[in-house]
C-alpha cells in the first residue's frame, strides 16, 4: 500500500526517501501546482548523508489530486497540521490512518477533530535533518521515533515498512507521556535558550531560573495526570543542558533565521494547559510573556 507523504521538508523527505529505498511506494503531496511544477524541474528530492548527495525522483501530487489516501504522513509544522488535514479530508478513505509527526502538543487533537474517522497515530522524534536548498534536505542526526494511539493500543500492521526502511522507532503505549515530557524538556530549555541568546550549554549560568521553571512544570504535568512524565524532570533538563551544550535550541535556530516558530505547541499550550487547570504558574506565565515580547520584537508570530 502507498505511503502519501504531506509536507516535502525535513522530515517529510527523509522518511519519503528512505521508505522509497525499502521498496515502499510512497506520494508526495505539495501544496499547488506551481510547487509540484518546482519539484518536477529540480526531478525529485536530493538527500544528503555523511556527506553524500543523492537524488531520488519520487513521485509526488498536489493536495488537489483525486486519489485516494489511506496512509497518510503528515510532516508539517504544528501550525500548519490543521488546515493541511482539512484540504486532503476529502481524499481520506474511510479506513485511513495517518502519522502525525508534529512537535509540542495541540495540533494533534486539532487534526483529529477535523477528521474523526480516521485513526491518528502520533510520533516523536529525536531525528534531526534540515533544509540546505530547495528540494535538498540534510541527514543531521540519527535518533529514534516512538509512535503510539491513545485510543487503540495496538500497533499498526505496517510498522514493518519502517522496519525496512531503517527508520529507528518503537511502539509507545504511553505516547502522550514522552510527548508531554518532550515538551517539558523544551519549555525549560528553548524560550531561556532564545532570550540568553545562547548555545544550550549557556543555561547553566541560570541554574536558579532552569530549577523553578522545572518545578512549575512538573506541577503542571502532575495536574495533568502525567506523573510518570514529571518523574526526575530537573535532573533530565540538566542531563540534556549537557549533552548539548553546544548546539543552539531548534527554536533559538528558527529566530535566528526569522522562521516562525511552533511557541503555541509548547510553551504555549502548557500556559493554556495550566490555566485551563486553574493553576497558577507566575515564573511559565511571565516566561511566555517575555518569549513573546523578544518574538515580536523581531517581527514573529506568537502563534
Ligand atoms: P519543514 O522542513 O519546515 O517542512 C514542512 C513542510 O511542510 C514544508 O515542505 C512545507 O511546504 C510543507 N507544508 C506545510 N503546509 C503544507 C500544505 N498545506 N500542503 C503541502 N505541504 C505543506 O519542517 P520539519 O523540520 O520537517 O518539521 C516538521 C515537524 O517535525 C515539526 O513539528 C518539527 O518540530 C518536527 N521535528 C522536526 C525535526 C527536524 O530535525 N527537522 C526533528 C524532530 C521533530 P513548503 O516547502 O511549500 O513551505
Amino acid at each position: 500500500m502507498s505511503w502519501h507523504i504531506l509536507g516535502a521538508g525535513s522530515l517529510g523527505s527523509l522518511w519519503a526517501v528512505r521508505l522509497a529505498r525499502a521498496g515502499v511506494p510512497v506520494r508526495l503531496i505539495l501544496r499547488d501546482a506551481e510547487r509540484l511544477a518546482a519539484y518536477q524541474a529540480a526531478g525529485g528530492l536530493t538527500l544528503v548523508e555523511h556527506g553524500q548527495a543523492r537524488l531520488y525522483p519520487l513521485a509526488a501530487q498536489s493536495v488537489d489530486d483525486p486519489e485516494p489516501i489511506r496512509r497518510l504522513l503528515l510532516a508539517c509544522k504544528a501550525y500548519d497540521a490543521e488546515a493541511a488535514i482539512a484540504g486532503l479530508a476529502p481524499r481520506l478513505a474511510a479506513d485511513a490512518e495517518l502519522v502525525l509527526l508534529q512537535n509540542g502538543l495541540g495540533s494533534q487533537d486539532a487534526v483529529a477533530a477535523r477528521v474523526p474517522q480516521a485513526r491518528c497515530i502520533l510520533a516523536s522524534s529525536t531525528e534531526g535533518a534540515y533544509r540546505d536548498g530547495a528540494w535538498r534536505v540534510v541527514f543531521a542526526g540519527h535518533g529514534h521515533t516512538w509512535l503510539g494511539d491513545p485510543h487503540q493500543l495496538a500497533p499498526p500492521a505496517w510498522l514493518g515498512d519502517l522496519e525496512r526502511a531503517g527508520i529507528a522507532h518503537d511502539w509507545s503505549l504511553d505516547i502522550l507521556g514522552r510527548l508531554w515530557r518532550k515538551l517539558a524538556l523544551n519549555c525549560a530549555i528553548n524560550p531561556l535558550s532564545v532570550l540568553y541568546d545562547c548555545r544550550n550549554g549557556g543555561l547553566s549560568e541560570h541554574p536558579a531560573e532552569v530549577a523553578t521553571l522545572c518545578g512549575e512544570l512538573r506541577e503542571l504535568l502532575q495536574t495533568c495526570g502525567q506523573a510518570d512524565a514529571a518523574s526526575d524532570l530537573h535532573e533530565d533538563v540538566l542531563r540534556v543542558i549537557q549533552a548539548t551544550a553546544a548546539n543552539y535550541s531548534s527554536m533559538h535556530q528558527d529566530v535566528a533565521q526569522g522562521r516562525r516558530t511552533e511557541v503555541a505547541y509548547l510553551l504555549g499550550y502548557a500556559c493554556r494547559a495550566a490555566r485551563r487547570h486553574r493553576l497558577v504558574l507566575p515564573h511559565l506565565e511571565a516566561l511566555h510573556a517575555r518569549l513573546l515580547e523578544y518574538l515580536a520584537a523581531h517581527g514573529l508570530p506568537s502563534h
